[in-house]
C-alpha cells in the first residue's frame, strides 16, 4: 500500500496567501481551470482509445460537477485518463506547483497581468478552497486509485484510495470567504460563461421542469455545453440558417439579425478558427453589447480584445479561437507578439475580402446595406491604413437622390461641372435635408450633385478622402452662396464705398434677432441682380472644426467658439440698393430707427433665416404675424 506524506518543492514557505491574495478579484477563474483540465484528460483518453492504446469502453464521458451543501465540497468529476500515484506527485507535486510559484514569482509587481489568464491551472483552486482532495483512478490496466489531500499548507498526504471508475474527482472544500461557490446558480452561470462550447459534455445536475406550478427535477442531464459550436465545424456543410441559429446561440438577448459573416479556418502558419458577424451599426451606443469572444481550444478566455484585433474590428461579433494567442501575458507585450499581429493581419484581410466579394459578386445587396456598415468601413479606413486602401474600391457615396456611388464612379460624374477654377473637384454635400433644403435645391438647379454626409463619422472621414484623393475638396451645401460654391471665374467688384458698407452693416446688425452662442458677420458680394439678395452660410472651414472637436479630446477650444455665420448681401440685386439708397447720409440713432422701420428688411433678414431652419420663438412668431397683417 503506498503511503506519502510530503512537502510540496517549493521554496516560497506558504504561497497559497499569496495566491488568494493576487487573484482576489477573479477568483471565478478556478472553475475554468479545473474544468479544463477534466476536459483535457477527457479528450486524451478518447485520442488513446482511437489510436488503440485504450482497448476498453469508453462509456460516458461527461464531465460533472456537483455541490454537497452539507459537506460544503464542489466537485468536478471526468472520466478520463486519471493520474497514477507517480503521476500526481510529478504533475500536481511538482510541476503545477512549482509552475505556479514561477508565475508568481515574474508577476509579483503586477497584478493585473495574472488576473483573468491562464497560468494558474490546477493551484488556482486554493483562492476557494481551504482543503482540496484529488481522487484519481489511472486508465492504465491495474492501477491503483490514489487520494491527494492538500489543506493549504505546503504540505500534502497521499494514500490509497477505493474508486471503482477512471478518472478523476477534484473535491473543492470551499471556505467560508467563499461560499458563493457553493450556490447552484452562481455556478451555473460561471459553466455557462466559460464552458459554452467545451468539447466535451459538462453537467451541472438534472434538467428542471414547470409541474403542477414548481419547478421540478427531470431524470434527464442538465448539459451546460455545445460541444460542438459552429466554427469548429466545416465551412461547406453550412447553411444560412445555421449562421443566424448560432448568433442568437451567442447573443440570446439581441434583436437584432446580422448583415453576413466570415467563417474562419486557418491552419499555417498559426491556428485560427472563428466566425465573424458584421452587425447593423446604427450608432456609438450600439458598440458597447455584444462584444467578440475570444476562445482556447473552445474554452472562453475574454470578450475584451481590443488588443488582439484592430479597434474596428470590435465592433464586429461574434467568437475567435486560436491556441496561438499567448494568454498569460500583460496586454502591450501581447501587441507586439508576432502571432498576434499575423492573426491581426489575418482577419482584418479577411474581412476586406468579404466586403469586396459582395460588393463585386452582389452590388445590389452591398447597396442596401451599406448603410448599416458604413459606420464601421469608415472606422476601419480611418484608423487601418491597409484596409484604407481595400476599402477605396468598394465603399460608397450616397447622394441626396439616395443613389449610391464609388469613389471613382462619382469623380467621373462630377468631374467636368464641379470643377474650380483652380483645378479642384468640389463634392458638395448637405448633413440634413430639411434643413439644407434650400441649397441643396439651389445646387441642383446649377446641376450639381449633392451628397449626403449625415453619419457619425462623416466629418472625419471627408477630411480624410480630402487628404487621401488629389484635388479635391468636400463643402456643405450651406458653406457659401450658390454662386460662390464652385468659383470657376473671377469674382465681381463690389461696387460700394466704405460707409455705404458701414451704414448697411449696421442696419442689419440691429434687426437680427438675438442667438445663444451664434454670431453673424455681414459680407458684401456682387452676385448679378437674378442672385438672392441676402443668404446666410457657414464656412466649412470652422463648421467642421467645432464638429470634429465634439467627437475629439483636447479640442474644447473649437467646441467653446459659437456657431459663425455670413450674412452675404447681393450688393447687384435692387432691394439691397434700395436699402442704401434708404441709409445715404443717416448715422446712428437715425439709422437705427430708419432699420427698425423698414418692414422690407426684416422680412428680408427673416427669410434668410427660415431658408436655413434658423428662424425659430419670438423671430418666427413676429415673422408670421408680420405676413399675415400684410395680406
Ligand atoms: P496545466 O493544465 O496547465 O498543465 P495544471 O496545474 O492545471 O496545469 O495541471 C497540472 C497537470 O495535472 C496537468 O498537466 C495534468 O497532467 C494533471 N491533471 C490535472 N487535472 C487532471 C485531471 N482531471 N485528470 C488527469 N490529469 C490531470
Amino acid at each position: 500500500m503506498i503511503q506519502k506524506e510530503g512537502f510540496i518543492g517549493v521554496t516560497t514557505d506558504n504561497i497559497f496567501p499569496i495566491i488568494k491574495k493576487f487573484l482576489y478579484s477573479d477568483h471565478e477563474i478556478f472553475l475554468r481551470e479545473v474544468v479544463s483540465n477534466a476536459v483535457d484528460a477527457t479528450q486524451k483518453l478518447k485520442t488513446l482509445s482511437q489510436v488503440g492504446e485504450y482497448k476498453e469502453a469508453l462509456g460516458d464521458l461527461s464531465v460533472r460537477i456537483s455541490i454537497d451543501k452539507k459537506a460544503k465540497t464542489l466537485t468536478i468529476s471526468d472520466r478520463g485518463i486519471g493520474m497514477t500515484a507517480e503521476e500526481v506527485d510529478e504533475y500536481i507535486n511538482q510541476i503545477a506547483l512549482s509552475s505556479a510559484n514561477n508565475f508568481l514569482d515574474k508577476y509579483k509587481d503586477n497584478a493585473n497581468a495574472i488576473i483573468g489568464h491562464f497560468g494558474l491551472g490546477f493551484y488556482s483552486t486554493f483562492m476557494v478552497a481551504s482543503k482540496v482532495e484529488i481522487v484519481t483512478k489511472s486508465y492504465k490496466e491495474g492501477a491503483q486509485a490514489v487520494k491527494w489531500a492538500c489543506d493549504g499548507t505546503p504540505q500534502y498526504t497521499m494514500e490509497e484510495a477505493d474508486k471503482a471508475d477512471r478518472g478523476t474527482d477534484i473535491v473543492l472544500y470551499i471556505d467560508d470567504e467563499n461560499k458563493e461557490f457553493l450556490e447552484k446558480d452562481k455556478i451555473e452561470s460561471l459553466l455557462k460563461k466559460y464552458c459554452k462550447f467545451l468539447p466535451i459534455p459538462i453537467v451541472f445536475g438534472k434538467k428542471q421542469e414547470w409541474k403542477d406550478g414548481k419547478q421540478v427535477e427531470t431524470e434527464e442531464d442538465n448539459v451546460i455545453n455545445n460541444p460542438n459550436p459552429l466554427w469548429k465545424q466545416q465551412p461547406a456543410g453550412l447553411k444560412e440558417e445555421d449562421y443566424l441559429k448560432f448568433y442568437r446561440e451567442l447573443y440570446p438577448f439581441s434583436m437584432d439579425e446580422p448583415l453576413f459573416w466570415i467563417h474562419l479556418n486557418v491552419d499555417y502558419p498559426f491556428r485560427l478558427t472563428g466566425i465573424l458577424y458584421f452587425p447593423k451599426i446604427k450608432s456609438n451606443i450600439d458598440l458597447q453589447r455584444n462584444k467578440i469572444q475570444l476562445y482556447s481550444n473552445q474554452v472562453f478566455v475574454t470578450d475584451s480584445i481590443e488588443s488582439i484585433v484592430p479597434e474596428f474590428l470590435t465592433l464586429l461579433h461574434g467568437v475567435i479561437d486560436s491556441p496561438d494567442i499567448p494568454l498569460n501575458v500583460s496586454r502591450s507585450y501581447l501587441q507586439s507578439d508576432q502571432n498576434v499581429k499575423k492573426i491581426s493581419t489575418h482577419i482584418t484581410k479577411k474581412v476586406a475580402d468579404k466586403l469586396e466579394d459582395i460588393f463585386k459578386k452582389d452590388r445590389p445587396q452591398f447597396e442596401t446595406k451599406w448603410d448599416s456598415l458604413k459606420l464601421f468601413i469608415q472606422y476601419g479606413m480611418l484608423s487601418e491604413e491597409k484596409f484604407y486602401d481595400r476599402a477605396a474600391k468598394f465603399c460608397l457615396l450616397k447622394n441626396t437622390d439616395g443613389k449610391y456611388f464609388t469613389l471613382e464612379e462619382y469623380k467621373k460624374l462630377i468631374e467636368s461641372n464641379q470643377t474650380d477654377k483652380e483645378k479642384n473637384i468640389i463634392y458638395l454635400y448637405a448633413s440634413n435635408k430639411d434643413d439644407q433644403y434650400t441649397h441643396i435645391d439651389a445646387a441642383k438647379e446649377k446641376g450639381y450633385d449633392v451628397l449626403m454626409m449625415d453619419g457619425q463619422l462623416d466629418v472625419h472621414w471627408v477630411g480624410l478622402l480630402e487628404q487621401k484623393l488629389e484635388k479635391t475638396r468636400f463643402v456643405r451645401v450651406d458653406s457659401d452662396t450658390i454662386e460662390h460654391l464652385i468659383i470657376k471665374d473671377e469674382e465681381n467688384k463690389v461696387e460700394l464705398t466704405d460707409d455705404q458698407k458701414k451704414a448697411l452693416t449696421e442696419i442689419i446688425n440691429s434687426q437680427l434677432p438675438g442667438m445663444e452662442k451664434t454670431e453673424f458677420n455681414i459680407d458684401f458680394k456682387a452676385l448679378g441682380k437674378d442672385a438672392k439678395p441676402i443668404q446666410i452660410v457657414q464656412n466649412e472651414f470652422s463648421r467642421r472644426m467645432k464638429e470634429m472637436s465634439e467627437m475629439q479630446q483636447g479640442m474644447s477650444f473649437y467646441r467653446e467658439m459659437p456657431d459663425a455665420y455670413q450674412v452675404v448681401m447681393n450688393s447687384d440685386h435692387p432691394l439691397v440698393k434700395e436699402l442704401i439708397a434708404g441709409a445715404d447720409g443717416k448715422q446712428d440713432e437715425e439709422l437705427k430707427s430708419y432699420a427698425a422701420e423698414s418692414p422690407k428688411l426684416k422680412q428680408m433678414i427673416d427669410l434668410a433665416l427660415l431658408s436655413n431652419g434658423m428662424l425659430k420663438g419670438e423671430a418666427l412668431n413676429n415673422f408670421v404675424k408680420r405676413s399675415f397683417e400684410k395680406l
